[in-house]
């Protein structure tokens, strides 16, 4: 689904932010990327979404190679990608059935088709009763659900989760990484880039860690780190 060989990012400054990544993650995984902050773990996103692209080395996402992608193409990538972040990114303006369709709407999807896939994606992520509702109406946990109900309305392959649990409470935290589950076991790839180690110790995946750009650990079911 993901592979990555001899990926290397060196920044216009100058900063090597990644090197030599060398990585393989299948259709039904689960991972969570850990690392200190400044490890490299967003440049490793950001080349997946490819809103960057590697100095060296070659990157193929759902069997396409991102080298040979075109700028034209890049639409439909991002089509099989969701994305989600700490934030949320939420349209302050729209109610939460717009937000969820506005997805659908910029990849022109008939509008017949736009309201019934909104509806089972608000059922996946439980928000059915807050279809009407803004952001700002909600608490943060149901942003973050409405959120990923927007990255997941194209059906995507993968799902990309930028520290999404960053802004919530614990037990709300729990709820998220619940309907992630739900999302994996569904048959989309997930990775999670998180700093929460009582999450990753407790619900145990794939843990690829990342130091000063390099993967210094790669486990199933692995630890948030060797002191944990
Ligand atoms: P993390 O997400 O793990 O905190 P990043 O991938 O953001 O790490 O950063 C890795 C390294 O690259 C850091 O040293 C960071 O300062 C540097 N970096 C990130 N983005 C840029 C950029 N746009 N230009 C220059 N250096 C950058
Ligand atoms: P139901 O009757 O199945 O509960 P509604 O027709 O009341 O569903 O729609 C649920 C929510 O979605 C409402 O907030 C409605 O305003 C909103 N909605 C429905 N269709 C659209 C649309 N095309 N664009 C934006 N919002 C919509």
């Amino acid at each position: 689904m993901i592979n990555m060989q001899g990926v290397r990012k060196t920044y216009q400054n100058g900063i090597q932010a990644l090197n030599n990544m060398n990585i393989h993650i299948g259709k039904e995984e689960f991972v969570y990327v850990v690392g200190p902050s400044g490890a490299g773990k967003s440049t490793f996103i950001k080349l997946i979404i490819r809103e960057l692209k590697p100095t060296e080395g070659t990157i193929y996402v759902n069997e396409t190679n991102l080298g040979e992608l075109r700028k034209k193409q890049i639409p439909y990538l991002r089509r099989k990608i969701g994305v989600v972040f700490q934030d949320f990114k939420l349209f302050p303006n729209m109610s939460v059935f717009e937000n969820i369709a506005f997805a659908l709407e910029v990849i022109g999807e008939p509008g017949n088709r736009i309201k019934p896939r909104v509806m089972e994606v608000l059922e996946l992520v439980q928000l059915k009763d807050k279809a009407r509702y803004k952001p700002r109406e909600l608490s943060g946990g149901e942003q973050q659900r409405v959120a990923i109900g927007r990255a997941m309305v194209n059906k995507p392959a993968i799902l990309i989760a930028d520290e999404p649990t960053g802004n919530l409470d614990p037990e709300t935290a729990w709820s998220i990484m619940g309907t992630l589950e739900d999302i994996n076991h569904r048959g989309t790839t997930v990775v999670m880039a998180t700093h929460n180690s009582h999450i990753v110790n407790k619900l145990k995946k794939r843990v690829i860690a990342i130091d000063s750009g390099n993967i210094v650990r790669d486990e199933m079911r692995g630890a948030y780190s060797y002191e944990a």
